[in-house]
């Protein structure tokens, strides 16, 4: 067992700490402000190679592994967590193409991504099915050389400017995850129609949307899995993925959590009451620590469930614990790092506020905080 970073591992960590604190810090609070896509980030990530880190060189990526990938997305989310959903993204809709789609859908499409070209959203939730996962109705029905798809999604993250949405859909009318299978709708067909929603508390450099789907005719090669309604394989292969996307959640989390106790820190050492600096007082010496010890643990988690991934050996129990952990502690620590701000931290002038609305999203998104509880139980008790 070694916890050491190799030397690559240190030099890409380093360049993207780099790169995070002298492109990406400057500019986060404005792309939250105005609630626009930091699309220059995108076009500085992409020249980098830094959309393609885990994409298979064939296709025009690195070939790195997960643990390599979220150092990136670690430093990233430490100054800005809306540019590391970038990074992160590529391990959602790309790494289950790369995993299951065809060959020709993987020549097609994982060279657009990893250039910038293109970006496939993930429509699964719809109105009636959030947590139930199982319980989406959109249909996808054979005609043909194509599949007509109907139905309707929400929360669909970038579903506003992503050229194709991977589509989760019923092939069958069957219940439950029998059924189930993905399959790729680009924007551009008839048919299709986006509405961004409003009113979203954090990561505003991102729109979430509600996506419709009539009569959609979509041709059969874009079929990623196959729902069967005799297996729930079609649905269940795509899940093996998020045993790393889950994770990635706790990373980003992970992320901003160290960059709010950075900025606490830093605070901490300059400014004055009662005649002693805050770093002196001991019951906020405490909450620091408090924090570096939940930091630590939520690091450890993490990188050792992507670890088990990259070794082919994933542990759908442990990504779950890494993620539920690392969300909730990052709600946590950034909620008192801005304590240690006081009335300044309140206010959208400093980094806090918007790192505290942030992260918010993280125990929902990706699977709720009492879902993951949910997975942890069916381990320990998996005959009830
Ligand atoms: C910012 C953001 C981005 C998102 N991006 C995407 C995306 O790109 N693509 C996509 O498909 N979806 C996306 N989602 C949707 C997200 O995956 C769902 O919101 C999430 O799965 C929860 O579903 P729900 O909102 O319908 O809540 P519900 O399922 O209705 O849950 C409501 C509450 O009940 C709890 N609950 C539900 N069932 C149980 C149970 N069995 N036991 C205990 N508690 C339970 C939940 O934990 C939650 O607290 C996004 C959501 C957000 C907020």
């Amino acid at each position: 067992m070694s916890f050491e970073l190799t030397s690559e591992q240190v030099q890409l960590r380093d360049a993207a700490r780099k790169l995070a604190q002298e492109k990406f810090k400057e500019k986060a609070g404005y792309w939250d402000k105005h609630e626009e896509f930091p699309e220059e980030n995108k076009e500085t990530l992409c020249k980098l190679g830094y959309l393609g880190l885990s994409m298979d060189e064939k296709y025009g990526g690195s070939g790195l592994g997960l643990v390599d990938t979220y150092l990136v997305v670690e430093e990233i989310a430490k100054v800005d967590m809306t540019t590391a959903l970038l990074v992160h993204d590529q391990n959602v809709s790309p790494r289950i193409i790369a995993n299951y789609g065809s060959e020709e859908l993987k020549r097609r499409l994982i060279p657009q991504f990893i250039a910038g070209k293109a970006e496939c959203s993930i429509a699964w939730t719809e109105p009636q099915a959030g947590s139930d996962a199982t319980a989406i109705t959109t249909s996808a029905v054979r005609d043909g050389d194509d599949y007509i798809v109907n139905g309707q999604k929400i929360f669909t993250t970038f579903g506003d400017r992503a050229a194709m949405h991977l589509v989760y859909a019923r092939f069958g009318s069957s219940k439950g995850a029998k059924g189930i299978g993905t399959i790729i709708v680009e924007r551009n067909r008839p048919g299709v129609t986006v509405h961004s929603l409003e009113g979203k508390m954090g990561a505003r450099g991102a729109n979430e949307n509600e996506m419709f789907f009539d009569n959609v005719r979509v041709p059969a090669t874009n079929v990623v899995t196959l729902g069967d309604p005799a297996s729930s394989k079609g649905f269940v292969q795509p899940l093996t993925i998020y045993n790393a996307t889950r994770v990635g959640m706790g990373v980003l989390a992970l992320g901003v959590a160290e960059g709010a106790f950075d900025l606490a820190r830093e605070y901490m050492t300059v400014r004055e009451q009662f005649g002693q600096k805050l770093c002196e007082m001991q019951g906020l010496r405490w909450m620091m620590s408090d924090m570096l010890i939940q930091i630590e643990a939520a690091r450890c988690l993490c990188y050792k469930a992507l670890a088990l991934v990259d070794a082919g050996k994933p542990d759908p129990c442990l990504s779950s614990i890494a993620k539920l952990y690392a969300t909730e502690m990052a709600i946590k620590v950034t909620l008192d790092c801005q304590q240690m701000f006081g009335g300044y931290g309140y206010f959208g002038s400093l980094p806090l506020e918007r790192m505290v609305r942030d992260v918010r999203m993280l125990t929902i998104t990706g699977g709720t905080t009492q879902t993951q509880k949910n997975v942890i139980a069916s381990y320990i008790f998996p005959n009830k």
